[in-house]
């Protein structure tokens, strides 16, 4: 599915037609990529169009990057880690670089949000008030770790050296010059959550955006050289994936390389980075367990299952796209949901009253309206949903589908789109397993009253973050990432910061 371009994704030479067809504020002028602190085109000169998902129409064009942009990128990013003024900046005065670019982001964030909007899709009210503020604290916390990295002390007893003192201690330094590949669903977010711990550790960046919605990062490009963070420090290269990204993963003059995106695309940067044996974050797909027990509060599950699947159009990697709920309660619970899918407003991002907007790409259209033929193919019903809403655009309407069975594709596989299985069980061990069944482990909730019940399932489901009586309760603080095929490492929280640091351990002879 990735290695092939769709024609909406298809790179397109400049020209001067592109001019009427800009949407709303973005100009018409091909939108440059950040390399070394200079505004460049790609040396190919190409470009690649990027759409307004609600209309199919051609926002702009963007620099089409490839391995030649990336190799000067690298170079920048290499010279900035080894001998720019980065290394050299206090904690303080980083961490305070960090703050000013998360000050600057709230100073725009309604240009942000519209930015967001119109690039991806997703209501501008979201985008206000969960994507821009959740990128803003990112920074702001990871900010305040700048100045708190740091390694430990050892009394050391070494057996074959009687009688020797030492003074042993670890320094944590940054991993060095990282590559940084983001997706579509998140783009500003997803930005944030990977500069975030990468500039507090000190090292260097290339970011490599995703070719559906590189607007929002370029201009946070903007913004990071506002905030006085050096040249070269943060570059980022707009390109496509098979080219671009490709290119990112294999270079052999990145340290480290941290990818979120489908876990297809997951498995060839692990190849591409064997190959230097680079060190390697993931952050991929899932499909997520959401869990209606018999003793579950209803009035909370139910807006609450409706939510873990439609929010985000389902363009979520920890969407709740499997809902199991206790045989009692399966049909109140599915028609529940189901009247929430009608009731979803549907409508380009920009208007006040959208609810859902439109898939990011016509790819992301297909592969969903594809799912759900397969799913019918394969004997399930839709309740709600279960077509395309409306010919323009790639609006997709909530569904809620009954009778799977646990083999059938929409089951086992990612749909990436508001579709949602819902699966009644009686037996609470059984629905465990079966949770625990599939190839993913990003996250899984539960709804019980009962705390002891809460707390063990917690420790039972195999998933990186479990939610109970809630879900996507997102936090700077808090650890998110997956078991399994969902990822290696996790985003956020200090432990990100264990991805962007060595550990050296220093020994000294008294
Ligand atoms: P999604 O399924 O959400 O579209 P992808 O995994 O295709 O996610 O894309 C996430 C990011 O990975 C994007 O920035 C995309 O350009 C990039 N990408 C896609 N294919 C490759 C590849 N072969 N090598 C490196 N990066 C890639």
């Amino acid at each position: 599915m990735k290695t092939k371009l769709s024609p909406s994704r298809k790179k397109i030479r400049t020209n001067g037609n592109g001019a009427s067809r800009v949407s709303r504020s973005v100009s018409s002028k091909a939108r440059r990529m950040l390399i070394d602190g200079e505004w460049v085109d790609a040396v190919s000169g190409e470009t690649f169009a990027t759409y307004d998902p609600a209309t199919g129409e051609i926002i702009c064009q963007v620099a089409a990057g490839d391995k030649k942009d990336i190799d000067r990128a690298v170079k920048a990013a290499r010279a900035a880690f080894e001998s720019g003024p980065w290394r050299k900046m206090t904690p303080s005065d980083r961490g305070r670089a960090i703050w000013k670019l998360a000050d600057l982001l709230e100073k725009n964030l309604e240009e942000f949000a519209r930015l967001e909007s119109l690039d991806n899709g997703k209501p501008l009210t979201v985008a206000r008030v969960a994507d821009v503020p959740l990128a803003i604290d990112l920074f702001r916390y990871m900010a305040g770790w700048a100045t708190k990295i740091h390694g430990s002390t050892f009394p050391i007893s070494v057996p074959y050296a009687p009688g020797a003192r030492f003074h042993s201690y670890t320094l944590r330094e940054p991993i060095g010059v990282v590559g940084q590949i983001i997706p579509w669903n998140f783009p500003l977010l997803m930005a944030a959550w990977k500069l975030g711990p990468a500039l507090a550790t000190g090292c260097t960046v290339v970011l490599k955006p995703a070719e559906q919605t590189p607007l929002s990062a370029l201009r946070l490009g903007e913004l990071i050289r506002e905030a006085g963070i050096p040249d070269g420090v943060v570059n980022i290269v707009t390109g496509l994936g098979e080219t671009a990204g490709a290119a990112l993963a294999a270079h052999p003059g990145i340290d480290k390389v941290a990818f979120t995106g489908s876990t297809e695309v997951g498995k060839l940067i692990v190849n591409a980075a064997a190959n230097d044996l680079k060190k390697v974050s993931l952050e991929l797909g899932g499909k997520s367990p959401n869990i209606v027990f018999e003793d579950a509060d209803l009035e909370t599950a139910i807006p609450g299952a409706a939510s873990a699947i439609f929010f985000n159009h389902g363009q979520c990697c920890c969407a709740g796209s499997l809902l199991y709920v206790h045989k009692k309660h399966f049909d109140k619970v599915v028609s529940g949901v189901s009247a929430a899918a009608n009731k979803i407003k549907i409508g380009p991002g920009h208007q006040p009253d959208t609810e859902m907007g439109p898939l990011v790409s016509e790819e992301q259209l297909n592969r969903v309206m594809g799912y759900l033929q397969s799913g019918r193919n394969e004997g399930a019903r839709p309740v709600v949903g279960g077509g395309r809403a409306g010919k323009r655009g790639y609006f997709v309407q909530p569904t809620v589908l009954v009778n799977t069975k646990p083999g059938m594709k929409v089951v086992k596989e990612e749909i990436f789109g508001p579709v949602v299985c819902a699966v009644p069980f009686t037996d609470p061990m059984e629905v465990v397993q079966a949770a625990n069944s599939g190839i993913y482990g990003l996250a899984a909730a539960v709804w019980t009253r009962d705390v002891s019940k809460a707390h063990r399932l917690a420790s039972e489901l195999r998933a990186g973050t479990v939610w109970v009586n809630c879900y996507n309760i997102f936090d700077a603080a808090l650890p998110f990432g997956g078991y399994r095929q969902s990822g290696w490492g996790r985003e956020m929280g200090a432990e990100a910061l264990e991805l962007y640091t060595e550990t050296k351990a220093v020994c000294v002879q008294l």
